[in-house]
This record gives C-alpha cells, sequence and structure tokens, in this order.
C-alpha cells in the first residue's frame, strides 16, 4: 500500500468535482487514494480504476492536446513541415490502439498506464458514427492548429521563450499547494501569454476564472507585473481565441476565491488538520441527477444502489 501522503492541495479542476458532486469529490480525492498500488486494498483499487476512466469527448481533447504539445516539442523547427504533416495520422493511430485496449478491457489490469473509456467500462451502446465523429473532431482539431495564426506565431518563438508545456506546477498561498497545468506559457514582446487550448464546449465566465488561476501561477513564475500577463483560451475546433487580462484587483478577487473554495472543502472533513475524510458519510449525492450521466463512479455510488 502507497504510503504517500495524501495531503490538501487545491486546483480548479478540484473545485469543479467539489461543486458538481460531493460524493463524486470523496470517492476521487479520498477513497480512490493509493488505489494506483497493486497491493492496495480492493476498494481503492476499484475507485482508482473509475476515477482514471474519460468520456469519449474527454478523451478526444486529451488527444487533441496530446498532438499539439507533440507539435510544440518536436515540430516547431522542422521547417520542411514532415513532423507537422504526418501528426494527425500519428495521434489517429495512437486513438485507434487506444480504443482497441479499452473495448477488451486491458485497462482493468493495468489502470495507471493504459486508458479506460466511460463507455466501454459501463457497456454503453455508442454507435459508430458517434465513435467517428470523436475521433474526426481530433482530427480537425489538429488540422486547424496547424493552419492557425497560434501556431505560425508559436513557430517562430526561440526556445528559450518557451517557459512550461503542459507541466504541472503550483504556487502557494497562505500555505495552501495551489495546482495548476497551462497547457503552454510563452514569453513575447515584453508580454507573459498563457494558453489554454479548449476543446469543449465550457461557459466563458469559467474560463476566465480557470485561465486567472494559471496567471497566478505566472505572476509567482514569471513576472511580478500583473499587466505583463495575457491569459488565452484557444479553441482550435473552431479556429476561437478569447483573452484575459488581470488587475491587481482581479488577482486579488481570484486568491479569495481559492481561499473560499478550499475552506468550503475543509468543512466535510472529519479531520481537516489531517486531511482525513472519515467513512465519506459527510459527502452527500449530488441534489438532481445531471452530474451522474458522465459520473465514472455511478457502479460505486449509494444513489445507484451500489
Ligand atoms: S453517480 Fe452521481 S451522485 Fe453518485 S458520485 Fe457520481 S455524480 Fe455523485
Amino acid at each position: 500500500m502507497s504510503a504517500l501522503a495524501n495531503e490538501f492541495s487545491w486546483s480548479h479542476a478540484r473545485h469543479q468535482v467539489f461543486q458538481s458532486c460531493l460524493k463524486r469529490y470523496y470517492f476521487a480525492y479520498y477513497a480512490s487514494w493509493g488505489g494506483w498500488d497493486p497491493a492496495a486494498p480492493a476498494r481503492p483499487r476499484e475507485l482508482y480504476l473509475l476515477k482514471r476512466l474519460s468520456t469519449r469527448q474527454q478523451w478526444a481533447g486529451h488527444h487533441a492536446h496530446q498532438a499539439i504539445e507533440f507539435l510544440l516539442k518536436n515540430a516547431r523547427h522542422d521547417s520542411a513541415g514532415e513532423l507537422a504533416a504526418a501528426v494527425e495520422a500519428r495521434q489517429l493511430e495512437i486513438m485507434r490502439r487506444e480504443f482497441r485496449e479499452s473495448r477488451a478491457g486491458a485497462y482493468r489490469a493495468d489502470p495507471v498506464h493504459v486508458p479506460g473509456l466511460f463507455e466501454h467500462e459501463y457497456r454503453l451502446d455508442v454507435p459508430p458514427e458517434e465513435w467517428k465523429a470523436v475521433v474526426d473532431r481530433t482530427a480537425q482539431a489538429i488540422r486547424r492548429f496547424l493552419a492557425s495564426d497560434v501556431w505560425r506565431d508559436l513557430r517562430g518563438l526561440p526556445d528559450d521563450d518557451l517557459l512550461a508545456v503542459e507541466r504541472r506546477a503550483h504556487f502557494t498561498l497562505d500555505g495552501l499547494k495551489v495546482y495548476a497545468v497551462p497547457d503552454l506559457v510563452v514569453r513575447r514582446g515584453g508580454q507573459v501569454l498563457v494558453y489554454d487550448w479548449k476543446t469543449g464546449t465550457a461557459d466563458p465566465a469559467e474560463h476566465r476564472t480557470q485561465l486567472g488561476i494559471y496567471a497566478l501561477l505566472a505572476l509567482d513564475r514569471w513576472t511580478a507585473a500583473p499587466d505583463e500577463i495575457e491569459a488565452i483560451a484557444y479553441n482550435p475546433v473552431l479556429d476561437r481565441r478569447e483573452s484575459f487580462a488581470y488587475s491587481a484587483d482581479d488577482f486579488e478577487t481570484l486568491r479569495d476565491f481559492i481561499r473560499d473554495s478550499a475552506d468550503e472543502m475543509l468543512f466535510p472533513l472529519e479531520n481537516p488538520e489531517a486531511n482525513a475524510a472519515g467513512d465519506g458519510a459527510n459527502f452527500d449525492c449530488a441534489a438532481d441527477d445531471a452530474p451522474c450521466k458522465t459520473c465514472p463512479f455511478l457502479r460505486a455510488c449509494p444513489r445507484w444502489g451500489a
């Protein structure tokens, strides 16, 4: 069993899970803890396996991100454009392999390394044309990204100005670790630009808050001046870009948002000092079943008779 301590930390993703359903939050951040270890008891093993599942939409988004990451790390200086030309086929081949492995249930033996799909775990009847649409969406995201001004600008940047590519990092707020994974951070013309690739249909107000957390990371790591930071949500499927700037007051509001959210998260814990959640009795199921439709913990949830 893992001896790694489950320390309390904050991230925007964690905040979103907490807001969607307390029971799901308990499963994801407490009851599944240590389940990556083959020697862990059956319950955390099973919950960890479920936690790792992706819906087909999440899976498509992940592959669009992975392809862009590959381009940024490998293809910026490929003047012949061979790597860029091959990236779509390369990524779709990875998707085909993962699909076959997921359908065969390979993730059950190794949930750490083998991706599993929610639709396969729960034997959902998804017609072939819907699977094809998922793959087409990823292919379209890659093609549009390669044709975009964003890619043209990024290709011209010196390597030293690429500050972070898909790197998980954290800053500290009142002693609390706040994690953030911006898709890309670059320096250009005296500005620090923080990018997030968006392939879904989330609310733009959510984008402003989520990218604000990344901007706080930039303020901690790469510049002390709020007006030198621009955060950009770029949707490669639609070739749509939203830009956000944050004043010193905005940053203070974001810090308060994190403090309030973290306080809320600590409230249901049995022992907040030890980050101990107890048996989960304090974590209720969501008031309605809207978040259940894509919840990986369906099988483990008391609402559904587990
Ligand atoms: S199935 Fe629904 S109620 Fe249960 S943990 Fe998931 S979101 Fe919450």
